[in-house]
């Protein structure tokens, strides 16, 4: 195999003045299963995506193991969010020595966007495509790296992606409707982590808290206690938790305010019920419209 390669590499150099196209689909790592989905349907065929998070994984609290660098000396192209979502990416990258290989943030310096602050003083919320319109333009952003590391594959990369974005403008219209049938009084939220923001401002939400202030720390007693009387005030009826965090908290405070939980949004992963980034909004979706209406 390894023979073989380097025949046909030294043919092609002897042959032709041009550096030629990969062979075989173009690997990409991607920090998180959610921007993996996004690069499989634009790359389709032609790519062998592998995100370092698991599905059901917390990318904000993640440890890279010996594996992921392995993965990611052995990548074409890596995909993060960054915007503080997945910096261990780059010490990664410097574990690997992939310094060299090409590296996108898919939510940094987005034409279009306004960021919406983080938790922290200085910092913006990372969760830019929870916004249909924002993931859109995380496609047109892996489609130019796509064409860029694998040009010769370009017009499919352009037709996959305006493909996918067509299927993504009838999901943000479908996403509009089902919350159109939540009664305004009721449009609002808390979450276990800050993850909605962009979701919330986008269909029209109001975010009356979220549990943590950063996964991995536990919050303070008068937070949560501010909390509870926020979420009393608002007469908020549900609050919701995502799959990969644990429940303590949102069990505590529904039983302090009497909201429900609901327990399974999906957003920084996919999971057993989702399996792409279409299938979480339209199931996040989904949830709040029948717990809030
Ligand atoms: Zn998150």
């Amino acid at each position: 195999m390894v023979a073989l390669a380097l025949t046909l590499g030294a043919c092609q150099a002897g042959n032709s003045p041009a550096p030629s196209a990969p062979e075989g689909p173009l690997t990409v790592v991607t920090t998180t299963t959610v921007f993996a989905d996004l690069v499989q349907q634009v790359g389709g065929d032609r790519v062998l995506v592998t995100s370092l998070v698991p599905k059901n994984g917390d990318v904000h609290t993640f440890a890279p193991r010996p594996a992921d660098i392995q993965a990611v000396a052995q990548a074409k192209l890596l995909v993060m969010n960054g915007l503080g979502l997945d910096d261990w990416l780059e010490r990664t990258i410097t574990n690997a020595s992939a310094s060299g290989t090409p590296l996108i943030q898919l939510g940094v310096d987005l034409t279009g966007v306004e960021l919406l602050p983080g938790e922290e003083a200085g910092t913006q919320n990372p969760h830019l495509w929870m916004d249909v319109r924002y993931a859109e333009l995380y496609v047109d952003r892996i489609a130019t790296a796509l064409k860029s590391a694998d040009p010769a594959n370009s017009a499919q990369y352009d037709a996959q992606a305006t493909a996918y974005k067509q299927r993504l403008d009838a999901l943000d219209a479908s996403v509009r409707s089902k919350i159109a049938t939540i009664p305004e009084a009721n449009r609002k939220l808390v979450t276990f982590h800050d993850a909605f923001p962009y979701y919330a401002r986008a269909y029209g939400i109001t975010i009356v808290g979220v549990a943590v202030e950063a996964p991995g720390q536990d919050p303070g007693a008068a937070y949560t206690a501010q909390l509870i009387t926020a979420i009393k005030d608002a007469h908020v009826k549900a609050i919701f938790s995502e799959s990969q965090f644990p429940t303590k908290l949102v069990d505590q405070l529904a039983a302090e305010t009497g909201a429900r939980i609901v327990s399974d949004l999906y957003d920084d992963a996919l999971g057993d019920q989702v399996d792409s980034y279409e299938a979480v909004i339209a199931w996040d979706t989904d949830q709040l419209v029948n717990a809030l209406k």
